[in-house]
């Protein structure tokens, strides 16, 4: 699929679409979702043009592998959860029930998770 300049994540990291941030490097941005899940809900996302974690993983620079790992991390120790725990997880296209065709991290926390996969 090619990626979609006008998804919403773009008009985000643009500054076109407010959001309420959390964290921002020349890489990586990471904000809470509109419609949280769980208590805490935030997304990570990479600032360069990445439909899934597999168009980013073939194309994206190590630089900008490493950066957006090591920020899921980082805002998960922002957000105050590293000692109790939380729950990372990218949807991939259609059956893994991706509605936003831009790569993004959800990180869920602040209560326990439950199963796994409902
Ligand atoms: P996914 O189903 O994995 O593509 O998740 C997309 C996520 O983006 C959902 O959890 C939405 O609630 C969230 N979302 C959509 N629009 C916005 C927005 N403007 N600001 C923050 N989160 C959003």
């Amino acid at each position: 699929m090619p990626y979609d300049k006008n998804n919403i994540f773009a008009k985000i990291i643009r500054g076109e679409i407010p959001c309420k941030k959390i964290f921002e490097n020349d890489h990586v941005l990471s904000f809470h979702d509109i419609n949280p899940q769980k208590k805490i809900h935030a997304l990570v996302i990479p600032k360069g043009e990445y439909v899934d974690l597999d168009d980013f993983n073939k194309k994206a620079s190590e630089k900008e592998i490493i950066e957006l790992h090591k920020a899921i991390s980082y805002v998960s120790s922002l957000l105050g959860v590293t000692n109790k725990g939380y729950r990372v997880l990218s949807n991939i296209g259609l059956d893994g029930g991706q509605e936003v065709p831009h790569l993004h991290f959800h990180i869920f926390a602040g209560e326990k998770m439950g199963k796994m996969v409902v």
